[in-house]
């Protein structure tokens, strides 16, 4: 997946990130190079926070090559958790995000990563809100073999999700994604349809849901991680994913929002085509960021 990383996030590289090695080769780490890379770090939608604690880390490491120690400390704070939670069948796996994060999009190239890998996938139309968010869902339906879901437009979304997780698992699937709205301007009203959904698949499976995915887009940037701080006040968000970071050189927004919301990425949008989903892997996405 290295090259993927690599093509997504090169806006970032090219423009904030692959400019780190250049400032840190064979420098003492004195003032103005800390305030340079402080700055790269900054326009890169790093966050204040994050940036000071990778400044302290690479100050406490002297020493050390502070280019490594950098690395080191990236791969570190983005590190944990990030795989799914796939255990029980079937697993359930509530997308929630603002209309426009590329939320039905995400659950549509997750159906068809999974059924790449073999597994059978439910998907639910519990946007009912829009009528276009559920053709949309039918065509990603078709595309990758997997069912759809759907009532009238306008009907209850939590009912969606409870008929969703009865068909999974009368007909033995492995995997359902509940493709939900994004309304936040009624804060409240998706809020407590969010929690609804989750109350009532829960009568059908007790661990469900068994990941709730905040879809983000990296292109909004700092307003992304405010949209997600109120998510996450009122749902119990397992993990992110981070869309569109190949449309933006702010790539370092993974990493603020790792450091201020302490939810793993686990999945990142790299492109618009099926295969430009990929599962998180610190490594190659540090590796990809720096050079
Ligand atoms: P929703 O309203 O949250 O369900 O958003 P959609 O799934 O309809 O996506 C909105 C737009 O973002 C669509 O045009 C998608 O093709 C696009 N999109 C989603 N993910 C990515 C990504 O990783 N990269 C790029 N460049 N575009 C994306």
């Amino acid at each position: 997946f290295f090259e993927k990383f690599k093509k997504g996030l090169q806006k970032t590289r090219e423009t904030f990130f692959g400019k780190i090695k250049e400032v840190l080769s064979g420098k003492k780490l004195d003032e103005e190079v800390k305030e340079e890379i402080e700055e790269l770090l900054i326009l890169s939608d790093v966050g204040v926070e994050a940036t000071e604690y990778i400044i302290k880390k690479i100050e406490e490491s002297s020493g050390e090559d502070a280019y490594e120690t950098l690395k080191k400390v990236l791969v570190e704070m983005l590190s944990d958790n990030t795989e799914l939670n796939l255990f029980e069948k079937p697993t359930v796996i509530n997308m929630v995000g603002v209309n426009g994060s590329g939320k039905t999009t995400t659950a549509g190239k997750l159906a068809s990563y999974f059924s790449k890998n073999g597994k059978s996938v439910v998907l639910a139309a519990c946007d009912t809100f829009r009528a276009a968010a559920i053709d949309q869902l039918k065509v990603w339906g078709e595309r990758t073999n997997s069912t759809v879901i759907a009532h009238q437009e306008g009907a209850d979304s939590a009912a969606v999700a409870f008929d969703a997780v009865n068909h999974a698992i009368s007909k033995n699937k492995d995997i359902v994604i509940l493709d939900t709205a994004g309304r936040l301007h009624t804060k409240k009203n998706l809020m407590e349809e969010l929690r609804k959904i989750n109350r009532v698949i829960k009568k059908k499976l007790e661990s469900a849901p068994h990941e709730i995915l905040l879809v983000i887009d990296a292109v909004t940037g700092q307003n992304g991680l405010q949209q997600a701080k109120i998510f996450k006040e009122f749902v119990n968000i397992t993990g992110i994913v981070l869309t569109k970071l190949d449309g933006t050189a702010k790539g370092g927004i993974a990493i603020a929002i790792v450091k201020e919301l302490g939810i793993p990425i686990k999945f990142v949008g790299l492109g618009e085509g099926v295969d430009d989903l990929k599962p998180f892997d610190a490594e190659d996405f540090v590796n990809a960021l720096l050079e």
